[in-house]
């Protein structure tokens, strides 16, 4: 493979620059160090007093392969902040971080704090050196600063791809209390390559305190994914955050503010133990909250267990054990808060309401998904399908549900988005005629107690029958179809207590008093091995129509009015792909509407 061409190779004034730059402010550098092979252009350099406050300072620094578009990272060997510098590796926080989107400003400008390919490294430690310096050795937030947190866990080296799950409702914690941990292991405990473990803490023991639980919700949606081993570990809580990086530094800091022992699980043909570690730490701006971190120490294991190749392996019972290795497992917050976190206010009331949706094919699927990602309390799905690998061109589900009930399929995908929805599935088809008499009587229940009905069957007979019941127990409906090739679609609100009806939406459709919309000439086909023939559509239609419907599902369910038709145009009469264009039209009660016809 030939080696990319470094940046100062590419660009030799930019380097020059950046030296005369340095040179004109009098920091003097001191040494400078290019890897060709690792791309990367290191200096050594020596600040002086009037851009530190604290007299001269030596830095090192080294300039990314992605350099001038990544910034080069500034390391005080000497320096120890509170604040503004990594506890470990040193470097320092000169910008802001995680700004490297471009937030449009009010004005109608493009700005933001952090590095810009316009800036050289001479600027960064005249403007900011200083400050982080001053304002790193101080505590608390002032103006000067980014209004953001600096959690400490983030300092840490930690496993890749494993995890421990936390719930940051858990807390507050007094400094030095500890107890027994139960914890849900799921995975190897190998830490190799591409081994991934899953630690759920499912209880800490406090004492004469209540214990602090991870939800119900959490442990047996974990335990309906995979086997487990349970293990018995110590947790502690400790001042402040272990000022190392070793794992094995953080184990014994842990060891001597807990009296207690973690107890040795053995599994696998490895021995293990595990203590969790909870610390203050910056959770925003000023506000303190809970860091954790779990340790883990394993060795080839000294009970006989696995096959006898395995059991080779091990060593025999009365020889020294091998030495434990350490190992530092990243804590994720897996608690209802936590999930909800992202979602904003406006969309609050959905956590306490419930949809029947019938029918998840490609639009339904994609309004239970994105119901679930909103948080939605509870859900029912209806649909009589069975997902066929072909159906993931345009589902929310994948090849992995194939052969499943596409509403168990979809049930299990809103599990896997939010733990917390209560959500039920079944195969009845609604428009058929019912055989066992419990089942449709079941389904008057589940519509009289639930918030919204999501029509979604694309099926004309089904949308009479659902909108008539639904109007009759008051509840809000909503109805989603695509016109054929899905090169348009129309989603209908009637609301609660609404003076019109499907009948009359259907009967101003009738007297052309909707928009006419574009479809596609189009026969059906039918699927190699499949009962019934279907349209050919893309999922880029069919998702924004979908879309159209849980916008509209969602506002009547945050208490939004919204009545009348909704329609998304995808494509021209002929076909070709446009930007989509909305419109609404309302409905109003109809002469010719069966139901309201003047006599
Ligand atoms: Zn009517």
């Amino acid at each position: 493979m030939r080696k990319p061409t470094s940046w100062w190779e590419a660009n030799p004034g930019r380097l020059q620059w950046e030296i005369d730059w340095l040179e004109w402010l009098g920091v003097s550098l001191v040494s400078q160090t290019a890897d060709e092979e690792a791309g990367l252009l290191r200096m050594c350099l020596r600040v002086p007093d009037s851009y530190t406050g604290i007299g001269e300072l030596p830095l090192d620094v080294t300039f990314p392969q992605a350099y001038p578009f990544a910034e080069p990272v500034v390391v005080a060997p000497s320096l120890a902040l509170a604040h503004h510098q990594h506890p470990f590796a040193k470097n320092l926080c000169l910008l802001t971080r995680g700004v490297g989107t471009l937030a449009p400003d009010g004005d109608g400008s493009i700005g933001h704090d952090g590095w810009e390919p316009g800036m050289s490294l001479a600027g960064l430690l005249r403007d900011q050196l200083r400050d982080v310096i001053e304002l790193g050795q101080g505590s608390g937030v002032t103006d000067r600063e980014a209004r953001q947190g600096e959690p400490f866990a983030v300092y840490y080296s930690y496993e890749p791809i494993s995890v421990v799950l936390v719930d940051s409702l858990w807390g507050p914690f007094k400094t030095g209390e500890s107890g027994a941990m139960e914890l849900d292991v799921y995975g190897a405990v190998s830490f190799a390559d591409h081994q991934r473990t899953v630690l759920l803490v499912c209880e800490l023991d406090r004492g004469a305190s209540d214990a602090v639980r991870m939800p119900e919700a959490i442990t047996r949606f974990w335990a309906e994914t995979a086997a487990s081993i349970p293990c018995n570990g110590r947790w502690v809580y400790l001042d402040d955050p272990v000022m190392s990086g070793d794992p094995e530094e953080v184990w014994l800091a842990a060891a001597r503010a807990d009296a207690g022992s973690p107890t040795t699980q053995h599994s696998n043909g490895v021995d293990f133990e595990a203590r969790l570690v909870g610390f203050p730490e910056e959770h925003g701006p000023g506000v303190s909250g809970t860091g954790w971190l779990l340790v883990i120490r394993r060795r080839p294991g000294t009970q006989a267990a696995g096959n006898r190749a395995q059991r080779r392996r091990q060593q025999l019972p009365g020889t020294k054990p091998q030495p434990w290795t350490y190992h530092l497992i990243r804590a994720v917050r897996t608690g209802e808060k936590d999930i909800r976190a992202r979602v904003p206010r406006n969309l609050e009331d959905l956590s306490h309401k419930s949809a029947l949706i019938i029918g998840v094919g490609a639009l339904g699927s994609v309004v239970a998904e994105q119901l679930a990602r909103n948080g939605i309390r509870s859900m029912f799905l209806m649909d009589r399908d069975v997902m066929e690998p072909g159906n993931a061109a345009r589902h929310a589900c994948t090849t992995t549900e194939s052969g499943l009930p596409k509403a168990s399929g979809v049930a299990s995908l809103v599990r896997r988005i939010n733990p917390f929805i209560q959500v039920g599935a079944s195969n009845l088809s609604v428009g058929a005629v019912i055989s066992v008499p419990s089942d449709h009587a079941d389904f008057i229940e589940r519509i009289s107690t639930t918030d919204i009905l999501i029509d979604a069957s694309a099926d004309l007979p089904t949308q009479r029958l659902t909108a008539e019941l639904a109007q009759r127990a008051g509840k809000d409906w909503v109805s989603v179809h695509g016109t054929n090739g899905a090169w348009a679609g129309e989603v209908v609100a009637v609301p609660a207590g609404a003076d019109w009806c499907y009948g009359c939406y259907l009967a101003a459709l009738g007297n052309g008093g909707l928009p006419r919309l574009p479809a596609d000439q189009e026969e059906w086909w039918q699927p190699v091995g499949c009962a019934e023939p279907t349209f050919v559509g893309s999922s880029i239609d069919l998702t924004e129509i979908a879309l159209l419907a849980v916008r509209t599902a969602a506002g009547m369910l945050a208490g939004r009015q919204q009545s009348g038709v909704y329609s998304v145009r995808t494509r021209e009469a002929d076909g070709v792909p446009i930007m989509p264009m909305f419109e609404h039209t309302p409905i109003t009660q109809q002469d010719t509407c069966g139901k309201h016809r003047s006599s």
